[in-house]
């Protein structure tokens, strides 16, 4: 039996957006594949609320974050993390002989504007990143605020990391003054993994274009070159099919209505925190909640992967916690094309095998 996946990414993807992975393949320096992209660009420029350029990477979001902290850190990254996905961000760095520095806090918290500005304030960056939405806890960083100290740094490059809440969350990269704002494909776009998907501005090529070594197939000048000089292709052959599915897909997620598809995540983590509450407890800052996916402490000292076990029986995987986190939380993804009806048909599940 299939498995409906309420995982943070892979995520359950459409069969009619599957299907579109299986379009016949067309020449990577056709007219065709320009077009793709140039379609592509404009539909996620819309989502995303940016003029700015898109990039694609045949490779997973990682790609892009570890390209990104590369091509575009002059001198040193502050790298705020609240998480595992954060402190990935700092490993990219340091395995690259990138220079930057980790600020990290509590698990289950947020990064603080005041962190930021502390960190600014020394002079000694000029670049930033940020987890958007950290999957392993379920936090959601409150980037208007942060956005506003950047504000005050205009020498500083901000890179985002919202692979797990873009296209579930509104993220108005323009109005925010991201830089490089960076997801993949397997999550809250609901598609396939193997595809990442970032804006880039100005800003952050001139910068890049200082770097020497940015490396090949991550360089975002390379990239952007490509995009912006050659006919809207790549310098390498990229998934076609991750594309036509991409395209199919966004037409969807415009057709929905962003603004729909936000409320629609909004109401299903609400279901989801309101059942948490009263079975166990939320393990996070409750002033800065996920959207996308909820982090649950396990007060009942649960037995997450034999309950997991027994939910697949009936058709439903959710997600233990992550690294140290494993056993003392589970996550539900709420992500993506999934419904209200469908996050009820979840948890009426596991409360059947609780009872
Ligand atoms: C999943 C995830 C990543 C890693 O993305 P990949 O597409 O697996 O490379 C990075 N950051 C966050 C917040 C994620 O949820």
């Amino acid at each position: 039996m299939h498995k409906r996946l309420f995982i943070p990414g892979p995520v359950e993807v459409r069969p009619d957006v599957l299907a579109r992975m299986s379009t016949p393949m067309i020449g990577h320096r056709s007219k065709s594949a320009s077009a793709l992209q140039a379609g592509i660009a404009d539909k996620m420029r819309t989502l995303m609320y940016t003029k700015n350029e898109i990039l694609l990477s045949t490779s997973s979001g990682s790609g892009l974050m570890e390209g990104a902290i590369r091509s575009c850190t002059r001198r040193r990254a502050a790298v705020f993390s609240i998480g595992a996905f954060g402190d990935r961000w700092y490993k990219m760095a340091t395995s690259n002989n990138v220079p930057a520095d980790l600020f990290s806090v509590e698990p289950g918290r947020a990064t603080l504007p005041e962190q930021v500005e502390a960190a600014l304030a020394t002079g000694a960056y000029d670049l930033v990143t940020v987890t958007h939405n950290e999957t392993a806890t379920g936090v959601m960083n409150p980037v208007d605020g942060i956005a506003e100290v950047l504000r005050r740094h205009p020498g500083v490059v901000w890179c985002v990391d919202a692979v797990s809440s873009l296209g579930g969350a509104k993220i108005e990269v323009d109005r925010l003054g991201i830089d490089v704002c960076i997801t993949s494909s397997q999550k809250c776009l609901g598609l396939p993994p193997g595809l990442a998907v970032c804006s880039v501005s100005e800003k952050a090529i001139r910068a890049a274009e200082q770097v020497p070594f940015r490396g090949l197939y991550f360089d975002l000048v390379e990239l952007y070159r490509f995009v912006r000089e050659k006919e809207s292709q790549y310098p390498a052959t990229p998934s076609l099919s991750h594309m036509f599915a991409l395209d199919y897909q966004l037409d969807r997620i415009l057709a929905e209505g962003p603004e729909n598809r936000f409320a629609r995540h909004q109401a299903m983590a609400g279901r989801v925190r309101d059942w948490a509450d009263s079975n166990f407890a939320l393990y996070s800052d409750p002033a800065h909640l996920s959207d996308t996916v909820t982090c649950i402490s396990n007060t009942r000292n649960l037995d997450v992967s034999a309950l997991n076990k027994r939910l697949g029986d009936v058709g439903y995987t959710i997600s233990n916690g992550y690294g140290a986190l494993k056993d003392k939380t589970f996550r539900i993804a709420h992500m993506a094309d999934a419904t209200l009806d469908d996050v009820n048909g979840l948890l009426t599940a596991i409360d059947a095998l609780l009872a």
